[in-house]
């Protein structure tokens, strides 16, 4: 019997190598614009058709190739850039591992027209699926063209797994910012279906900075330069009041080439302790010069992961030039640490709020036995009493939610509605019966109706049948999410329209992925309009979010923005975010007012028991349980 065993042929293998190393639209990108600054172009051109899905043309006047190399260039394993094992270690170019042109082949519709400076003639080659269609000679300026067209038109299960064009031009704009960031000498142009998007002159870094992310960018900078034998560091880092509460810029590369490392990224955001707020991350763009021996590019086939051997030296250096950036450029903090609005600025301003009053009866003499501690007017004593009676009769209101769960807990079923009145015997109670009667003005007075803070994080109730545990930030964020659910269904949101317009100045990724949200920002009461400087004026926004906190929602809305925005749940779960984002955190203080209304609100929901993100809002403690804590059996 024959064996079993069978080489894969070609086509195959380099389809599934494809899935590798292309997996979407942008890695294409990546590997065409890479290829064309191996080849020394001084100027490099990308064209996206229908976000990369119908066309990735990269045109540069780099070296081209022989007319035997326009074909062996597909060929896996195909790579002009190392012929020895050891090359593997000291290359400084982009790709080597000669995989890219031969996985893009056997994937999509390729064309490549490229020329010599000593050819008169260029080369021409149709390559399909990975078959060679023809080659010819035609005419082409020296340099290289190659066209990619309909990515993964073979490969059908790949096609239908890309998401929308928002999502993939982000992508492919992504892979183009690395690349252009780190070669500042290269003049790049970026057209979006024939639209010229990006046009960055060969200028410095800098330079190159303001104009891929716009002119507001140009006084955000510190430069960072280091030398030292392991490794040489230079690069830009965003002064502190810049930095963002979601991740913003964040660029490593090394020997020109864009990487993550979570490691030294730590050592970025350590420099800035102290500096900017623990919630906040700095911009930086960061080169690293090093030896290439001491640099492992290839642990990721898509060569976005590095590892280096002397990690913790080039941490600990890396650290003392960020440090010492900072500290030469005298970047004391005149940093605005407020990290949340306050939480009074989510409630209406017709909402009254009350310092917490202390009121006392001076006649009161506890010794008496009819005192009149709880007189009616001792009610009109207290600013407050609005509040209070509103707050009364709502705690009353939910209170009643599972007053009848606990019925036969409490012992009784009679009438009175009374916080704190419980059916159990209660020693400090009992000797004071007079407390329990209902009276609004015992609010402040009687410690039953009072409502605790604890840990500035639980709202701690008294009920009849036990303890009330509210806690703040899920309960809030279960108010925000059903309002914001409320809003979106109306057919006109509420909104508050602006007199002064609030400015945002976005980048052009923000500006497209912004574009991306605008039919549930619409929705949810936001309303803005771009202007011809480039930046967005927004004119409208949801009723009651604090103006203040308008360029941080919108911003952490386009960074955290995740690829599932264009499903049918994209308002939901918008809604759920904006909650997240706006909602009293836990650690925030609150007046009793506040603690009232929050109470309030979320027995109002529809679900008062879960936030959105299902977790639980409020516990209760049931007074048999206190009780059991004080009984022991005796034997
Ligand atoms: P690698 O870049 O890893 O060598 P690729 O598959 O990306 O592998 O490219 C294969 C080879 O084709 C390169 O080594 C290079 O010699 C040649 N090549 C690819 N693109 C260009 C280009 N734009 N200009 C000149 N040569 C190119
Ligand atoms: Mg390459």
């Amino acid at each position: 019997m024959d064996g079993v065993i069978k080489l894969l042929p070609d086509l195959v293998a380099n389809q599934i190598a494809a899935g590798e190393v292309i997996q979407r639209p942008a890695s294409a990108v990546k590997e065409l614009m890479e290829n064309a600054v191996d080849a020394s172009a001084d100027t490099i051109e990308l064209w996206i058709n229908d976000a990369g899905k119908k066309l990735i043309m990269v045109v540069d006047n780099g070296t081209g190739m022989s007319p035997a190399d326009s074909r062996l260039c597909f060929e896996r394993h195909a790579t002009s850039k190392i012929t020895r094992t050891d090359d593997l270690f000291s290359i400084r170019t982009l790709g080597f591992r000669g995989e890219a042109l031969a996985s893009i082949a056997a994937v999509a519709q390729l064309e490549l027209k490229t020329r010599r400076q000593e050819d008169e003639l260029a080369t021409i080659v149709r390559i399909e699926g990975g078959k060679l269609l023809h080659q010819e000679p035609g005419t082409h300026p020296v340099g290289t063209t190659i066209a990619v067209k309909n990515l993964f038109f073979n490969v059908p299960a790949r096609r239908n797994f890309l998401k929308g064009n928002n999502i993939e031009f982000k992508h492919i704009v992504e892979e183009f910012s690395r690349v252009v960031l780190s070669h500042e000498q290269i003049t790049f142009k970026m057209f979006n279906d024939g639209r010229e998007l990006f046009h960055l002159p060969a200028s410095n870094l800098k330079q190159r900075i303001v104009n891929l992310f716009g002119g507001h960018y140009n006084s955000r900078f510190v430069p960072v330069e280091q030398d030292s034998e392991i490794v040489g560091i230079r690069g830009l880092i965003g002064k502190p009041e810049f930095s963002k509460k979601t991740r913003g810029e964040q660029y490593f590369f090394v020997n020109g080439r864009y990487f993550r490392h979570p490691y030294l990224h730590h050592a970025v955001l350590k420099a800035y302790t102290e500096l900017i707020a623990e919630s906040q991350f700095p911009s930086y763009f960061i080169f690293l010069t090093l030896d290439p021996a001491q640099v492992d590019v290839n642990i990721h086939p898509t060569k976005t992961e590095v590892n280096f051997i002397e990690n913790q030296s080039i941490y600990a250096i890396l650290h003392t030039a960020i440090r010492n950036a900072l500290g030469k450029h005298n970047l004391t903090p005149s940093i605005d640490f407020e990290t949340e609005p306050a939480f009074s600025d989510y409630f209406p301003a017709n909402r009254p709020v009350v310092n917490p009053t202390i009121s006392f009866n001076p006649d009161y003499n506890p010794f008496e036995n009819d005192s009149p501690a709880h007189a009616p007017q001792q009610s009109s004593h207290a600013p407050a009493s609005f509040a209070r009676q509103t707050s009364m009769l709502n705690q009353r209101g939910w209170e009643k939610l599972y007053e009848d769960d606990r019925k036969t807990d409490a012992g009784h079923t009679h009438g009175s509605l009374t916080p704190g009145e419980a059916g159990t015997p209660d020693p400090q109670t009992t000797d004071s019966g007079g407390e329990e009667q209902e009276d609004t003005s015992m609010y402040a007075g009687n410690e039953d109706t009072r409502l605790i803070q604890l840990h500035n994080t639980y709202i701690i109730a008294s009920l009849k049948s036990g303890l009330l545990v509210v806690n703040q930030q899920e309960a809030h964020q279960r108010i925000l999410y059903e309002k914001f659910i409320k809003d979106m269904a109306k057919a006109e949101p509420v909104a508050q329209h602006l007199l002064f317009p609030i400015q945002l100045s976005l980048t052009p990724q923000e500006h497209l992925t912004l574009d991306a949200l605008t039919s549930e920002l619409n929705a949810l009461g936001f309303d803005y309009h771009p202007e011809p400087d480039g930046t967005v004026s927004v004119t409208a926004i949801p009723a009651d979010m604090p103006q203040e906190s308008v360029p941080d929602v919108i911003e952490s809305l386009m960074h955290q923005w995740n690829e599932e925005i264009r499903d049918h749940q994209g308002a939901t779960k918008m809604a759920r975010h904006l909650a997240a984002r706006l909602c009293v955190k836990a650690g925030t203080p609150l007046s009793p007012p506040e603690m009232q209304a929050l109470i309030d609100q979320l027995f109002n929901t529809e679900m008062p028991e879960s936030s959105p993100s299902g977790k639980k809002t409020y516990t209760i403690l049931p007074l048999t349980d206190i009780n059991q804590y004080f009984t022991f059996n005796q034997p």
